[in-house]
């Protein structure tokens, strides 16, 4: 099986710049915007540019300088959004994948949320 990539999703729209966003950063590789119904003080969105379903897609198939620029430009908006760990109080970086992780957008995005106290990551299960 492949990774199958819909390119009508809505972040590839925004990369084709046909829906607006609050861009934090654009690097060769990768863009961060704000997300559009932000859950805390801090909650930017850092994709590749690349027809990326999710983590574990682009983990196995990104090319080095893809993976580089991504992973720095995770770091670039975590020291942007003044969270970062040299001076900032921390963040929370969630990537969600497919149906069990509950992901709305078919297209890779590490969230970065912060800016507040998080608490636990995920409630008990009941
Ligand atoms: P997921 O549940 O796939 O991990 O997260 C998708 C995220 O994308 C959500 O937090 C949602 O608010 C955000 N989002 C959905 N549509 C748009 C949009 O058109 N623009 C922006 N900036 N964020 C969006």
């Amino acid at each position: 099986m492949s990774y199958a990539y819909d390119p009508t999703n809505i972040f590839a729209r925004i990369l084709r710049g046909e829906i607006p966003n609050k861009t934090v950063l654009e690097t060769p590789y990768s863009l961060a915007f704000e997300d559009i119904r932000p859950q805390a003080p801090v909650h930017v969105l850092v994709i590749p540019k690349g027809p990326y379903v999710s983590y574990d897609h682009f983990a196995r198939e990104a090319s080095e300088a893809e993976i580089v620029d991504f992973t720095r430009a995770i770091g670039e908006v975590c020291k942007r959004a003044g969270v970062a760990l040299d001076g900032g109080n921390g963040f929370r970086a969630v990537a969600n994948a497919g149906m069990d992780g509950v992901q709305e957008v078919p297209h890779l995005h590490v969230h970065i949320m912060g800016g507040r106290d998080l608490g636990r990551m995920l409630q008990p299960a009941g």
